[in-house]
């Protein structure tokens, strides 16, 4: 099995889903620069208040940051089976740095037309335990019991960066910054794309194949 897994994708590709099931059913340690990020937000640390000045409209945290918060990850965690990394490199600049830390053995690039990922964006659900994490969505994905969630029993609520007006500008900042990185992989021949579209499960099972 590939141990080194970097998960791409626009927002709303299903990452943090698949990425969640990695973790759960295979027992890969998935790290989310997004959900890092968020935890110091809601911790009120120096970097929770820089960064929510960007996360706010949609923008990148800068990369001197992110790389320095993902490098202390990795090296925190010394020597493990496997990582799936889910909303990092997010640049070019990120994935050069995360070539220095370790060898990534595949990128799993998850393929969303726009307007599906419009309609997922606004209509999901999240999980603020910081240990759950799960994501929901209002139909496709939706919690047993309305507003709570199925494995810690948390209120879920909506991220701020998930309304309409700042989705549009997270897709238009995925296309100039992160893009490009389908290409970077493509020429490492590390790169797979996956539909993203359809069953949750049914989706699983390609990732399965994919990281044999
Ligand atoms: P990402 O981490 O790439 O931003 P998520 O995994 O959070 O994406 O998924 C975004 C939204 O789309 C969530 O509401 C999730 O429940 C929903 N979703 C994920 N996969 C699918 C799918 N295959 N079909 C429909 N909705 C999905
Ligand atoms: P999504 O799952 O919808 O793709 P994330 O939770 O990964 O969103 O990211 C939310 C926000 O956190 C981003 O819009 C960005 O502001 C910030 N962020 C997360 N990861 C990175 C990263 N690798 N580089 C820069 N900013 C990041
Ligand atoms: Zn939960």
């Amino acid at each position: 099995m590939k141990s080194m897994i970097v998960l791409l994708g626009p927002p709303g590709a299903g990452k943090g889903t698949q990425g969640e099931k990695l973790q759960t059913e295979l027992g890969y340690i998935r790290l989310s620069t997004g959900d890092m990020l968020r935890e110091a937000v809601r911790n009120g640390t120096e970097l929770g208040k820089l960064a929510k000045t960007y996360m706010d409209s949609g923008a990148l945290v800068p990369n001197d940051v992110i790389i320095g918060l993902m490098k202390d990850k990795i090296q925190s965690l010394g020597k493990v089976p496997g990582i799936i990394f889910d909303g990092f490199p997010r640049t070019v600049e990120q994935a050069e740095a995360l070539d220095k830390e370790l060898d990534v053995d595949l990128a799993l690039n998850f393929d969303v037309a726009d307007g599906e990922l419009i309609e997922r964006l606004t209509q999901r659900r999240s999980c603020p335990n910081p240990s759950c994490q799960a994501v929901y969505h209002l139909v496709y994905n939706a919690p047993k019991v309305a507003g709570k969630c199925d494995k810690c029993g948390s209120e879920l609520y909506q991220r701020d960066d998930d309304k309409a007006e700042t989705v549009k500008n997270r897709l238009e900042v995925y296309r100039k910054n992160t893009f490009p990185l389908i290409g970077y992989y493509t020429d490492a021949k590390k790169i797979c794309t996956i539909p993203g579209t359809g069953d949750i499960n049914a989706i699983f099972e390609q990732v399965k194949k994919a990281i044999q």
